[in-house]
């Protein structure tokens, strides 16, 4: 296989040479950009597997980037922010990032995270097209329909669900679904699934707003259910 490209969006000359180094020695290719506002014009030149995007950047902040980016491509995006008191609030908003960092970090962690990110949204060995009720999954197109409306989904979310569907009725726990959908399972990450969720049922209610398709399980995890909750 092609060594796999990763665009590293970091201002901290310091932080960026040592991702770069990191990265290149875990069989990457590494490009790297200082500002925000350059990234929606390097990717007309490049076709990167991956972007690990730094949240304060001079030009445009990494909120911003992602957004736009997510305008026109589903290439995964890992979010680097230095605080951990602002993890909760970039997982309030829509900014459909696929995973968070939070400096500082250890390379080694963010290199096992790159990889976990591009293993899960990698197309599977034998797609399938999964059909529950309006909705329908195919894994090799990775394409997701409600009652024939094409669903816009994160390579987060798109695997998310494709576990969910897969098993239906099914209570996965948090730690489950985090292990599952990003490849490992940390301790105090298992809320980055319940922003992922709740970005999914938002997209999902814009479709079918009077049916509730993935349940919380209270105090355990979530389900995809096709019937009515029954608590
Ligand atoms: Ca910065």
């Amino acid at each position: 296989m092609a060594e796999e490209h990763v665009l590293v969006v970091e201002d901290e000359v310091k932080i960026a040479e040592l991702l770069r180094d990191y990265l290149t020695a875990a069989g990457f290719k590494v490009s790297c950009l200082a500002r925000g506002d350059e990234v929606l014009e390097k990717l007309k030149g490049i076709d990167p597997a991956l972007i690990l995007l730094d949240l304060m950047l001079p030009g445009l902040d990494g909120i911003s980037v992602c957004r736009e980016v997510r305008k026109t491509a589903d290439i995964p995006i890992i979010m680097v922010t230095a605080k951990v008191d602002e993890l909760d609030r970039l997982l309030g908003l829509e900014i459909g990032a696929d995973d968070y960092i939070c400096k500082p970090f250890s390379p080694r962690e963010v290199v096992a995270r790159v990889k976990a990110v591009l293993r899960r949204t990698r197309p599977s060995q034998n797609p399938r097209r999964l059909i529950a009720g309006p909705l329908m999954l195919d894994e090799e197109t990775r394409q997701v329909t409600v009652a024939g409306r094409p669903l816009s989904l994160t390579p987060s979310e798109f695997s998310l669900l494709n576990v969910l569907m897969a098993h239906p009725e099914r209570v996965f726990p948090r730690a489950d679904l985090l292990d599952k959908v990003q490849g490992y399972s940390f301790e105090g990450y298992d809320r980055t699934i319940d922003g992922h969720i709740k970005n999914l049922r938002k997209k999902l209610a814009a479709i079918l707003p009077d049916k509730e398709l993935i349940h919380t399980i209270y105090g355990v995890g979530y389900k995809f259910s096709l019937s009515a909750q029954t608590l």
